[in-house]
């Protein structure tokens, strides 16, 4: 079995080791080594990358026999040759923080409120614990966070720990897997002990930082998401440069933005309302325009334009009322539908037209005798669609 190099010293970042057992896996190759400080993916925590005599490690797993496998993509020696490894820093970093921070964050829900993590997501983007709690609220995920990131600033000790079944009585471990032998238990000061596999930091102020984004219900639990250390540093960042543009664009403090941003919506809303009334006010004048360029197209008196400044309902109103005035068929295009409006004594059914229409162009489309609509239409292709109602109304 692999002699896991990282359960002793999850800070090991170089190592010399032998190859033990080498060939093919998929399209790819395969490496054993009598011991790695290489991490692979396993309890929802991340695998190393990193490189083995120079050839670049893409992914780490535990084979059957537990022995872990290094993936590369060219073959890296043959049993028996000596090895130089190196792991990612940064990765193994980022793996590191967001670990320990998890075990932080998992005994501050239970110290406060008694809240077990029953599953660990630890992604390279975000990271979460799922609790066994039927509610949650935003003070107690509050609590939780501050008193993780006074864990941190306090700076304990994070001790690995080789515990056998007598050891495993004195410690106060969270859950005790179900698991014979030497257990590896991670203990966080007099805070948190559990057993664990995973690397964590030396000391807690190494994590930096807890963060947590969100929490939501899934399957009768709770989800709660989080980011610490580096991430929770860059996210910090990326906040702090928005806000920072946010500020300097309306010229007020980063604490002013959410009354600011309220009042920019309400006073938006009350604008979209008076265009809304000035554009129907308009209507009937948009009509005489639109109804002075209408044209005989066979038996048919046809107005057709596009039309981007007015919503759905509005254009549809402007269809009706230039249809009246030439007695024949309006036909408007909006940004995302085309409209049809046709007069009382035109003979004309608008529906029944949009019907032969989408039966030849494959839309959705319908309407009453008087009006009816298309949607999901291209505007390029808008003088096409127009040239095939005209026909179809001179059928
Ligand atoms: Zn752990």
């Amino acid at each position: 079995m692999t002699d896991r190099l990282y359960y002793r010293d999850s800070g090991l970042l170089y190592f010399e080791a032998e190859i033990v057992a080498a060939g093919p896996h998929a399209d790819k190759y395969f490496t054993v080594l009598d011991r790695s400080a290489f991490y692979p993916t396993s309890g929802g925590q991340l695998f190393d990358t990193g490189n083995i005599n120079d050839i670049e490690i893409i992914d780490v797993i535990e084979d059957d026999n537990h022995d872990v496998r290094h993936i590369s993509e060219k073959p890296v020696g043959k049993v028996g040759d000596k090895v130089k490894g190196t792991v990612n820093r940064e990765r193994r970093l980022k793996n590191r923080q967001v670990h320990t921070a998890q075990h932080i964050l998992s005994q501050a829900f239970v110290k406060l409120f008694g809240c077990d993590t029953v599953s660990v997501h630890l992604g390279e983007a975000y990271a979460n614990i799922e609790l066994n709690t039927l509610s949650l609220t935003e003070e107690q995920t509050a609590a939780a966070e501050k008193l993780a990131n006074e864990i941190i600033r306090d700076n304990l000790s994070v001790d690995v720990i080789f515990a056998d079944d007598e050891l495993l009585k004195y410690l106060p471990i969270r859950k005790i897997p179900e698991r014979e032998g030497v257990l590896r238990v991670i203990k966080i000061g007099e805070f948190e002990c559990s057993a664990c596999g995973g690397t964590h930091c030396h000391r807690t102020s190494e994590v930096g930082l807890i963060k947590i984004t969100g929490f939501e219900k899934v399957r009768g639990r709770y989800s709660v998401e989080f980011l610490a250390g580096v991430l929770a540093v860059e996210d910090y960042l990326m906040r702090f440069d928005v806000t920072d543009r946010l500020s300097k664009t309306f010229t007020c403090h980063v604490t002013d933005l959410p009354d600011k941003v309220d009042k920019l919506a309400l006073e938006n809303k009350a604008f979209q309302r008076e265009v809304a009334r000035l554009q129907k006010e308009l209507l009937p004048a948009r009509a005489e325009e639109l109804a002075a360029g209408a044209k005989m197209m066979g038996k048919v008196t046809v107005c057709s334009r596009i039309i981007s400044d007015l919503d759905n309902n509005t254009a549809g109103q402007l269809a009706s009322l230039t249809a009246d005035k030439i007695n024949g068929l309006a036909i408007i295009m909006t940004t995302d539908r085309l409209l049809l409006a046709v007069s009382e004594q035109s003979g004309l059914h608008a529906g029944e037209l949009i019907k032969k229409f989408t039966a030849r162009v494959t839309l959705r489309g319908g309407g009453s005798q008087k009006a009816a609509q298309v949607g999901g239409i291209a505007p390029e292709r808008f003088d096409e669609y127009r040239e095939l109602i005209i026909k179809l109304a001179n059928e």
